[in-house]
């Protein structure tokens, strides 16, 4: 009896210690596999956006049926076949984020493309993540400067605000989201460059370039190159855009740049339809709104209450001859607060950044931008715009009246003025001098092939004789009367 008791004892022990390490998983069948998608059979309780492993390969479902599931491959799938099982793993994709990534190329999944070891994350961020909410936001009012005198005095962009770059291919896009970036040094703000489609040479010139100009320091770049897969392409931008939250939501200031949103949409297109979605316009499948839209909406200036944190986001979009009507373009002009045109004309005709004044906007920035800023660049805009009309006109008549001759020589100088070459973005006291000294009537006579020779002498004059405008610029970002005065009588005096 008493041995009974102990043995009893033993047994209870032992239920009680005991530890089931089952893990109950959803299991299916493959019935098709190829092209980057898997098909398979017996996931019923599959859900969207999950991932999915069958032996080296990981997948991430994109389309549920009835015990029916359709995913795009991450990665290897050279020995799965179909007839193989594959699990469900009730996981979502995530990716490491923190300031360990600084100054690295990782893909999408956060993995190292640049040979300097492992990166250990400080977190682990979804993918994809809800866009703050309506009451999460602030408004924009604090100017992002990008360094470009154009954009700056004209199409202001303020934090937390997406401004798109739209423009042919070979117009200079890439160069101003570049210079952007280039203009964050020193500025306490985090710089995520996405690079989609693009060639993987490209991708690493432009490393090389911004870790020269020190500007890896503060940035990250996400690429999923030209040989990557449609998915990985696909997933970049969000893979990106997660990285920039973490900044974001720790109460940093984040830049994130989508070079090019047209080739995102190109490899999304790839993917539904091998999915067999239906396709609608131009053969993208009828969410394609929503895959930019949900992407865009996540930049923001987020209210004190969540940290003041802000992402502003400068997508990409390349135009097929200068036509923004067709679909993505449209789409995503819609989804931002303003757009950047690049024209070819312009840009072959020499004037670079060969930005179309007319069909540009900033929506927001403007209450973003510094007074001084405002101040002169006022008038730069209207008067950019009816030279440029004046212009056309002017080709069909010989002989011009004298107000219009003098307005056409005025809108020639301002053009040549607002020419910026790649790479040298200009800190705002010195675009502000810049504005102020080439739309003034002092230069008006000045030959355009001379007018940055002039311009220069008289930031000279000004950085010798009175630095203390550039110091009160800069610290104020107002230009006071007398320090009008002033720069007056300097760009009066002749030498
Ligand atoms: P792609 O369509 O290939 O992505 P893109 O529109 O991004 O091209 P960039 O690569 O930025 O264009 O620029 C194309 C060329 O124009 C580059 O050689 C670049 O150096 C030159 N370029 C761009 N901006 C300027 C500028 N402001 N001044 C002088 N050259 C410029
Ligand atoms: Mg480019």
């Amino acid at each position: 009896m008493k041995e009974l008791s102990h043995i009893t004892q033993q047994i209870k022990e032992r239920l009680e210690s005991y530890k089931s390490t089952l893990v109950a998983r959803e299991t299916g069948v493959i019935t098709r596999i190829g092209d980057g998608v898997i098909f398979a059979d017996g996931l019923g309780s599959a859900a969207y956006g999950e991932l999915l492993y069958s032996g080296d390969c990981y997948a991430l479902v994109l389309n549920l049926e009835r015990d029916k599931a359709g995913a795009i491959m991450l990665n290897g799938g050279q020995n799965v076949k179909a007839g193989d099982r594959i699990y469900a793993t009730g996981k979502v994709i995530n990716i490491g984020v923190g300031k360990s990534l600084l100054g690295r190329i990782v893909d999408c999944l956060g993995q190292p493309l640049d040979n300097k070891g492992d990166i250990a994350a400080e977190d682990y961020r979804f993918l994809e993540y809800p866009a703050p909410a309506i009451m999460d936001r602030a408004a924009v009012t604090k100017p992002l400067p990008t360094g470009i005198k154009a954009i700056d005095a004209m199409l202001p962009i303020g934090k937390g605000q997406r401004e798109l770059i739209i423009g042919d291919r070979q117009t200079g896009k890439t160069s101003i989201a570049v210079d952007a970036i280039l203009n964050q040094k020193g500025k306490d703000v985090y710089c995520v460059y996405v690079a989609i489609g693009q060639k993987a040479s490209d991708v690493s010139r432009l490393a090389a370039m911004l870790r020269d100009k020190g500007a890896m320091e503060y940035t990250v770049i996400v690429a999923a190159t030209a040989s990557d897969s449609a998915a990985k392409q696909y997933l970049a931008p969000y893979a990106g855009c997660a990285v920039g939250e973490h900044f974001m939501y720790s109460g940093k200031d984040v830049l994130i740049v989508y070079d090019d949103l047209t080739k995102h949409a190109i490899a999304y297109r790839e993917l539904s339809l091998l999915l067999g979605r239906p396709s609608g316009r131009e053969a993208y499948p009828g969410d394609i709104f929503y895959t930019h839209s949900r992407l865009l909406e996540r930049a923001a200036m987020l209210s004190d209450r969540l940290g003041g944190g802000s992402m502003t986001a400068l997508p990409i979009i390349e135009t097929q001859l200068g036509d923004i009507s067709s679909y993505v373009p449209t789409n995503v002009i819609s989804i931002t607060d303003g757009q950047i045109y690049l024209e070819r004309q312009l840009f072959n005709s020499g004037v670079r950044p060969a930005i179309n004044v007319g069909l540009s906007v900033s929506r927001v920035g403007g209450s973003a931008q510094c007074k001084a800023m405002r101040q002169v660049g006022g008038r730069l805009r209207l008067e950019l715009a009816h030279y440029r009309e004046l212009q056309i006109f002017s080709q069909f008549l010989s002989d011009l009246d004298y107000t219009t001759r003098k307005l056409l020589t005025k809108g020639e100088l301002l053009t040549e003025g607002l020419k910026q070459p790649a790479g040298e973005p200009l800190d705002t006291p010195l675009e502000v001098l810049y504005i102020f000294i080439i739309t003034n009537d002092l230069v008006s006579d000045c030959q355009p092939c001379n007018l940055d020779k002039t311009v220069e002498k008289i930031i000279d004059r000004v950085r010798n004789s009175c630095p203390d405008i550039i110091d009160e610029l800069a610290k104020t970002g107002e230009l006071s009367d007398d320090n009008t005065a002033k720069l007056l009588s300097l760009m009066g005096t002749r030498g």
